[in-house]
């Protein structure tokens, strides 16, 4: 690992929770409300956690919604350590040296378009920076191409002390703004190691069989490729499981168990947080329907703690 990661908050959380045996929650947020319901639950329950945005999100919020994003994974945990009035120096000190009560790690998820990767790499310049991105060059057609698609965003990110992760061979289905693949390739455990090396990134999302977007059949897993994964890569790379609409908790902990260490959340805590919302806003002052939507919000995020043994880990 390049000198500039050590200490990454990302690779921390995921390195332990590997070592530990455990999952860590990585949840898109959408808005400001979402990012507050994930921090008030993994304070709650001790867990490190992992708060996600697309790059529809960072579009949209730009360096503004990033900096709160960053702050409020820091500032919320920490107000409630300090005696009131809060010493801003203080909380600035902690922030800095990741030293908050529980850690909570900012990633991109998905960022594909040049576009979005510049805005996030360019913010990191700025000093406005995730703790890591996935750089998503899984459309392209051979691991080579993929490889040099992803290398330099990776070299640039590394500088700024970002870690990325990439996805080897290619997930069907589609996610909020995202490229919609059709042909699922699984990951070849033997090319893994290769591909790692060359791209220089340090979380692998393999294809399992897994996929975005509802499942029509229960899904299938390929264990035997995690397995192999973990045997090569186990203390070195961590592990990602994207598509995990419907997932049974029987699946994800036995992903886990096979070397899994994040795991990507959206539409399940989504959904119900927006259908809460939109309910409580017909009959509720705005306050009283946004505090009613967080928690619903937070309460999905308790219950996936639970199932991924991260709970009590921070
Ligand atoms: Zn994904």
């Amino acid at each position: 690992m390049s000198h500039s990661l050590k200490g990454n908050l990302t690779y921390e959380i995921l390195t332990k929770a590997e070592r530990e045996g455990y999952g860590i929650l990585a949840q898109t947020c959408y808005d400001a409300q979402s990012v507050i319901a994930l921090v008030r639950a993994a304070e709650r329950n001790r867990s490190p956690v992992i708060l996600q945005i697309f790059p529809v999100t960072l579009a949209y919020g730009k360096g503004p919604f990033l900096r709160f994003c960053l702050d409020a994974s820091v500032f919320l945990i920490i107000k409630t350590l300090l005696p009131y009035p809060w010493d801003i120096s203080d909380i600035q000190t902690r922030a800095s040296a990741h030293q908050a009560s529980v850690p909570i790690a900012v990633h991109l998820d998905h960022a594909t378009d040049p576009e979005h990767i510049e805005l996030a790499l360019s913010l990191a310049e700025q000093g406005i920076a995730f703790d890591s991105i996935m750089v998503d060059a899984s459309h392209a057609e051979t691991d080579e191409e993929n490889i040099a698609l992803a290398q330099p965003h990776i070299e640039r990110a590394a500088k700024c002390g970002v870690l990325v992760e990439v996805e080897l061979g290619r997930l069907e289905g589609g996610e909020a703004g995202l490229r919609v693949i059709s042909d699922a390739k699984l990951t070849n455990p033997a090319k893994a190691e290769t591909f790692m090396n060359e791209t220089g990134a340090l979380i692998l999302s393999p294809s399992i069989g897994n996929l975005h977007g509802l499942y029509l059949n229960p899904p299938n897993f390929r264990q035997d490729i995690l397995k192999e994964l973990k045997g090569r890569f186990q203390g070195k790379i961590p592990l990602c499981l994207h598509g995990t609409d419907g997932v049974s908790d029987e699946l994800f902990r036995e992903c886990i168990k096979n070397g899994i260490s994040k795991i990507n959340v959206n539409s399940a805590v989504r959904d119900v947080y927006v259908k809460s919302l939109a309910s409580a806003l017909q009959t509720k002052p705005f306050p009283d329907a946004i505090e009613e939507a967080t928690e619903v919000f937070a309460g999905v995020c308790d219950r996936f703690f639970e199932v991924f043994g991260s709970k009590g880990k921070a």
